[in-house]
């Protein structure tokens, strides 16, 4: 047995040790053997939103393509400020909240260092993250308000309860130190042995529109077809030779859904792709913990902030078709907490319930508006997902690119219903061709194996 120590940060604190059974020669792990704290810190990549994953990508040693998550990422970073509804939505699309950050304030090692704000306003009405806003019920700033505490009281045991030594082998199965690990269980099957044993470089997810394409499954969760709930229309510009989608044009609300990508977290995304094989192994994760004996989990409530985990509130919009729900805050005993089962017996729910403001429309008189973006207004979008309000540039040079005169394209109107939105989502994170693969090749040929 060899014992190798995981750090993060340089930071003596911030060290979980762990025992691996080393393949001396092969230089590969077998298995590592953990406790609770190890696997909390597993767990919590389910929790993550997207673009918190996209950002710390971005910071590590170790960068890794997921899918055309970075070109939203960017495309955001890129958009004139005043294309959004406010300013807090480019931070809610860049630094999204967690959900889960009552529980994961808890963790034993932090990989996430942009730690979220919690204000109420000096009358107690609203809660809110952001301090530029004013209180929708009694005008003050939150900057004025409190910084509320969350539930950290039990350092330790987030997830998982007491301290169970646990098995976990190299492709993450059961479960599975930190931010590398994160990095590499995207894109390896073997993310303890590349982490522990030969500091590699992370190979990129790889470009499947190249290849066979992606069998992304159209079973999701026996959703019917309702052609009324198509509301979202775009235009793609097709290559009738390549069979490829070269850009589209589209309205803020096809580009409302694709930077809501950003917001979701993580075990949301693993949920919806359930039947997708890609390279990383976190779909060995998801189900590790579907599967996980309720005995080692805290409670149910616990397990499904894993599994199903929603949307910090403030963050859902209402016309999306994703289907994810907001949680709710509940203010019990001066701290914050997201667990109803902390509320006291004879105290409603209702009466310690804070409603937070919606960030996204606090600056905007428009009643009708959704998401994130001003309308009315068009964009162009590339099949790995760059977005730019309407560039000719843009679509000129992406056909200069892939080698496609303009007697070879054609343009066809497609409309997008929840079934579109998810297939959509799915090949934006497994690949670089989203378009092609949710329009052209995922709709037109779905596969039937499974
Ligand atoms: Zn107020």
């Amino acid at each position: 047995m060899a014992e190798k120590k995981a750090a993060l940060n340089e930071d003596l604190e911030n060290v979980i040790t762990l025992k691996a059974l080393v393949d001396m020669g092969n230089n590969k792990v077998i298995f590592v053997e953990s406790d609770g704290d190890f696997i909390d810190v597993i767990f919590s990549f389910l929790t993550m939103p997207m673009g918190r994953i996209v950002r710390l990508a971005c910071k590590s040693s170790v960068p890794v393509e997921i899918g055309c998550m970075r070109n939203l990422y960017q495309s955001t970073v890129k958009f004139n400020k005043n294309k959004f509804r406010s300013m807090e939505c480019i931070l809610m699309l860049l630094l999204p909240c967690n959900a889960a950050d009552c529980q994961c304030k808890n963790l034993k090692l932090k990989i996430d260092n942009d730690p979220t704000q919690y204000l109420l306003c000096a009358n107690d009405c609203f809660l809110s993250y952001y301090t530029r806003i004013r209180c929708p019920s009694c005008g003050c700033l939150f900057s004025r308000g409190t910084d509320l505490p969350v539930d950290d009281t039990q350092v330790g045991g987030v997830f998982v309860k007491g301290q169970p030594r646990l098995i976990i082998t190299d492709d993450l199965q059961v479960i599975s130190p930190a931010l590398n690990l994160l990095m590499h269980s995207f894109a390896s099957k073997t993310p303890l042995t590349e982490i522990l044993l030969k500091n590699e470089q992370i190979p990129s997810l790889g470009d499947v529109h190249s290849s066979q394409g992606i069998s992304i499954h159209s079973q999701m969760h026996g959703d019917t077809i309702d052609e009324e709930e198509k509301n979202i229309s775009l235009k793609l510009v097709v290559s009738k030779s390549k069979k490829i989608v070269c850009y589209a044009e589209a309205q803020e609300d096809f580009v409302n859904l694709l930077f809501s990508f950003l917001t979701l977290p993580l075990g949301f995304i693993l949920e919806k792709m359930q039947n997708v094989s890609w390279k990383g192994c976190l779909g060995q994760l998801y189900k590790s913990v579907e599967d996980f004996d309720e005995q080692y989990l805290k409670s149910n409530f616990h397990k499904e902030l894993l599994v199903n985990p929603m949307l910090a509130p403030g963050f859902r919009y209402e016309k999306t078709l994703l289907g994810i729900e907001e949680t709710s805050f509940y203010y019990v005993g001066r701290k914050l907490t997201t667990d109803k089962s902390c509320i006291p017996d004879n105290t409603p729910a209702e009466s310690v319930k804070l409603n937070v403001v919606d960030p996204k429309s606090h600056e905007d008189r428009d009643e009708s508006a959704q998401g994130f973006l001003k309308g009315p207004a068009t964009f162009t979008v590339t099949d790995n997902l760059v977005v730019r309000p309407l560039s000719l540039i843009l679509e000129m040079s992406v056909l200069q690119e892939l080698k496609v005169p303009f007697t070879d394209i054609e343009d066809h109107i497609v409309h997008v219903g929840k079934r579109e939105a998810l297939l959509l989502l799915v090949a934006s994170f497994v690949g670089d061709s989203a378009l092609t693969n949710t329009f052209i090749r995922g709709l037109r040929e779905p596969k039937q194996e499974q």
